[in-house]
């Protein structure tokens, strides 16, 4: 007999899922109707690949943030991040919900305006305002965030020449347990350099000073942190109280809470490590209610939760469009949505499934985009049971960064449609076609 090979033992992570106290699960979950309307209509109707938003899970995601944070604290302001998801149609269901805007350029702020948003609730954040777009900010009386001191500089200028009154705070970076410290942005609190802005715009005649923001990171899984940070701004607070008699209006405490998704090699499924809103709330108020602040001068709580608020309501539907095998064997999966429109894959293990029963047998698939470039990969390896090309799928929480990262790559952008509370489906973003191109290109050179 032949000497057998020797084969390396190797450890694999059983990717079954979760057990529960069944056992582990060996159905395969199936999503066919989005807010009651089944799947295969939509495709039918609005084409493949399809982005759908759920008007019902964003307004019970936001109500469910708003009552965690309104019963904890006495004054909470939500602003919708724009960049997270800046289709108008999303942007006004957020601020019907009675969130400000929440804008990083001089294109996100005029689009809040151009949205109906008053000027006076649009916070303007972000390292890149052109004097152009100070100006504009000033004239509508919004809350702009400085984040390095040339653009206080800028701002004491511009100020000066229209003889106007900004209000302003000071984006606060800080060490909050959470590395990579996101140090790149605002003014640091450990070495005194918040402290000084705070100085600098107390003494400017132009500037009022309205309030403190930070914004830690994104996808901070850890409610403590939220803590910290709160905590630093209290005293941040306090101290410009004592030194000029002067109460700011808020603090700020930016974004980054988790979403459900599953970050790429983490080993527990998103919906089991995310926070719940409680959670997070239950830190950001007790450090600021505990804080040296007194009650009667207790600021306004703003919050600008992108991610947390949006994911969960986005949904893209695709269609299989082949089967194939490596060379060495692996299943092969080709669908017709790409990396290009779907940017977060890059960041998490999205969930997909099949959208009618399929059969049980499940095999290590690799799922690919259609693209062709190498890196169109959906899912590295994912247990995926056999489906047929033309079967429809479902990718789930893609509604966060998806539909503002995405790219016009070899082929249009699709149709991204909305279900509404009423049962009804309307377009949302028109899918792109060749008058797109040639409405803004010239071939006459
Ligand atoms: C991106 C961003 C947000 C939203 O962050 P999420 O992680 O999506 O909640 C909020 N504030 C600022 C300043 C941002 O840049």
């Amino acid at each position: 007999m032949e000497k057998l090979k020797y084969d390396k033992p190797v450890i694999s992570r059983i990717t079954a899922g979760v057990p529960s106290k069944f056992g582990l699960p060996s159905k395969q979950k199936i999503i066919s109707e989005i807010d009651g309307i089944p799947v295969s209509r939509l495709i039918e109707e609005y084409g493949s690949p399809l982005f759908v938003f759920s008007e019902k899970t964003i307004r019970n995601t936001i109500a469910e943030a708003k009552q965690a944070f309104e019963t904890r604290y006495p004054k909470v302001q939500f602003a919708w991040s724009y960049k997270t998801n800046y289709l108008d149609a999303i942007c006004n269901i957020f601020h019907d919900e009675g969130a400000w805007a929440e804008v990083v350029s001089g294109f996100e702020f005029e689009k809040a305006l151009s949205l109906g948003v008053n000027g006076s609730q649009i916070i303007y954040n972000g390292p890149e305002k052109s004097e152009e777009d100070l100006e504009l900010a000033i004239n509508n009386d919004a809350y702009i965030h400085i984040d390095h001191f040339d653009e206080l500089y800028l701002l004491m200028k511009i100020t000066k020449k229209l003889n106007k009154k900004a209000r302003v705070a000071i984006r606060v970076n800080m060490d909050t347990g959470i590395y990579p410290m996101w140090d790149r942005f605002g003014f640091n609190y450990e070495n005194g350099e918040a402290w000084n802005a705070i100085n600098r715009i107390m003494l400017a005649g132009n500037l009022e000073l309205t309030g403190l923001h930070t914004h830690i990171g994104t996808y901070i899984m850890a409610p403590s942190a939220y803590a910290i940070a709160a905590t630093k701004m209290a005293n941040l607070f306090v101290a410009t109280n004592r030194k000029f008699n002067h109460w700011m209006k808020y603090i700020d405490l930016g974004g980054g809470f988790a979403s459900k998704n599953p970050l790429k090699g983490a080993y527990m499924p998103g919906s089991e490590t995310c926070p719940s809103f409680d959670e997070y709330a239950e830190h950001i108020s007790n450090a600021i209610i505990s804080s040296e602040i007194p009650h009667e001068n207790l600021p306004a709580l703003f919050l600008e939760t992108g991610r947390a608020l949006i994911d969960d309501a986005g949904y893209l539907l695709t269609t299989v469009l082949a089967n194939k095998r490596s060379s060495t064997g692996r299943r092969y999966l080709v669908i017709d949505a790409g990396v290009n429109i779907l940017f977060t894959s890059f960041w998490y293990n999205l969930g997909i499934f099949p959208s009618k029963p399929v059969s049980d047998y499940m095999e290590e698939t690799t799922i690919y985009g259609p693209l062709c470039m190498n890196i169109d990969v959906i899912r590295d390896v994912v247990n995926f049971p056999h489906v047929k090309s033309g079967d429809q799928l479902v990718i789930e929480r893609i509604g966060a960064y998806n539909v503002t990262q995405w790219m016009q790559f070899i082929t249009y952008r699709p149709n991204v449609i909305l279900t509404d509370t009423e049962g009804n489906i309307k377009i949302i973003r028109k899918k792109e076609s060749m008058e797109t191109f040639k409405n803004s290109e010239n071939k006459n050179i």
